[in-house]
């Protein structure tokens, strides 16, 4: 047989998704399993959300609609960037997509061709670099260290400029740090990404997972950037929706123009289901998502907890999203109690899960290897038992 596509057979596997699915097959075998590894809460859908999904099947609105999704869909989201980010948009610029990962691939798609550099602050969700590189694009880590709290300052944009450079990819509040940029960071980058006529994709996926009294603000706020900024955002995260795979952007006329054309040649839209459950979400009440917000900093607040009584742990406190990034390299070099060596934190987290039964993402996953990333969207009592077991296995190397 001829080989399969280069683009296909070098892009590389989700390492998140590849832990998940491992750890849910070691659990189906009867295998006691802690995982911290998932982005994913551990809450329902709201009722009034899955209502409206139901209502929608049962009443028959289940055709083909357009590309870029249904119009009701379009002016919700619409109208949320109005009344939450303080953003204009008309409904032909936002579509829906499948899911905010969907959403970052069609941005890619249409901004990046063969050549191009896209800057990217590392530590990052890996996804990014994969679908800069299937796009034919070059990924540009700008490495944010943990003595910096992992925050990017706007020289490295600067510094790492070339004719080449088309675009930079945001993500605040992040993953996998919790970095949130403030308005005086935001400012300053914005300037630069103007000056440089850079396109910008703005991931705000975790903006209502928040653990701070500073709000979230969107960079498509500053001047010249409504305008260069391709805002992708999704309902997994703060709806508790992440099977539904239903997200959307908003971006300049001329870019969601070419992204409806592309969808329109690909996946079409996403599922009407999901629209109307988004509908629902959108226009619903946030109670929900503040119970949520204030569960996972209780969860937050236990974890780290935990890891104060471990030493040689390093981490910021994450101002959002839901995961602690912490620094383990301490213990690189060193031999479990079973002996097993550990150099690496892909070594790491697989010997985590092997002596232990914890599943944590190893920090190679985001483009750093000295960390880890755990997830607080597991239970209290998941954590309660996963955190004397993390302390147990790093406490045995020697
Ligand atoms: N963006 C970021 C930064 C994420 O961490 C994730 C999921 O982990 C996504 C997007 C994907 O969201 P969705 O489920 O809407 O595709």
């Amino acid at each position: 047989m001829k080989p399969l596509s280069k683009r296909v057979t070098e892009i590389h596997p989700s390492m998140t998704v590849e832990i998940d699915t491992l750890a849910k097959r070691l659990s189906t075998e009867g295998r006691s399993i802690w995982s911290l590894a998932i982005g994913e809460p551990n809450f329902d859908t709201s009722l009034h959300i899955k209502e409206a999904a139901i209502n929608s099947v049962n009443k028959g609105l289940t055709r083909y609609t357009a590309p870029s999704g249904m119009q009701s869909f379009k002016e919700a989201v619409r109208e949320k960037l109005l009344k939450e980010n303080k953003l204009a948009y008309t409904s032909e610029q936002i579509m829906a997509t499948s899911g905010a990962k969907h959403a970052v691939f069609n941005a890619i798609s249409a901004i990046i061709d063969e050549g191009d550099e896209v800057l990217i602050p590392t530590p990052c969700w890996g996804t990014y670099i994969e679908l800069v590189r299937f796009c034919g694009g070059v990924p540009i880590a700008l490495e944010c260290s943990i003595e910096d709290n992992f925050r990017l300052k706007t020289e490295q944009i600067s510094k790492a400029i070339t004719p080449k450079t088309k675009a930079i990819i945001l993500n605040s509040p992040c993953n996998p740090t919790g970095v949130m940029y403030n308005k005086i960071e935001l400012e300053a980058m914005a300037k630069e990404i103007v000056k440089n006529d850079l396109y910008c994709i703005s991931d705000e996926i975790y903006e209502h997972l928040i653990y701070t009294k500073e709000p979230h603000i969107s960079i498509a706020t500053f001047p010249g950037m409504q305008e260069r900024t391709v805002i992708v955002n999704g309902f997994s995260k703060t709806y508790c929706m992440t099977g539904w795979r239903i997200g959307y952007l908003a971006a300049p006329l001329d870019v969601t123009k070419e992204i409806v054309k592309m969808q329109g040649q690909t996946t079409h839209h996403p599922s009407n289901i999901s629209q109307y459950g988004a509908v629902a979400a959108l226009n619903g009440p946030l109670d929900s998502v503040l119970m949520m917000r204030q569960e996972f900093s209780e969860r937050m607040y236990r974890m780290g907890e935990a890891f104060e009584s471990i030493e040689n742990i390093r981490f910021p406190k994450p101002e959002g999203a839901f995961y602690l990034f912490v620094d383990v390299s301490a213990y690189y070099g060193k031999k479990t109690a079973n002996g097993t060596l550990v150099s690496n934190s892909i070594e790491f987290c697989k010997t985590l899960l092997d002596e232990q039964g914890v599943v944590i993402v190893p920090g190679a996953a985001f483009g750093l290897d000295s960390c880890v990333r755990f997830s607080f969207t597991a239970s209290l009592p998941t954590i309660s038992v996963a955190m004397p077991k993390f302390k147990e296995f790093v406490e045995g190397m020697k």
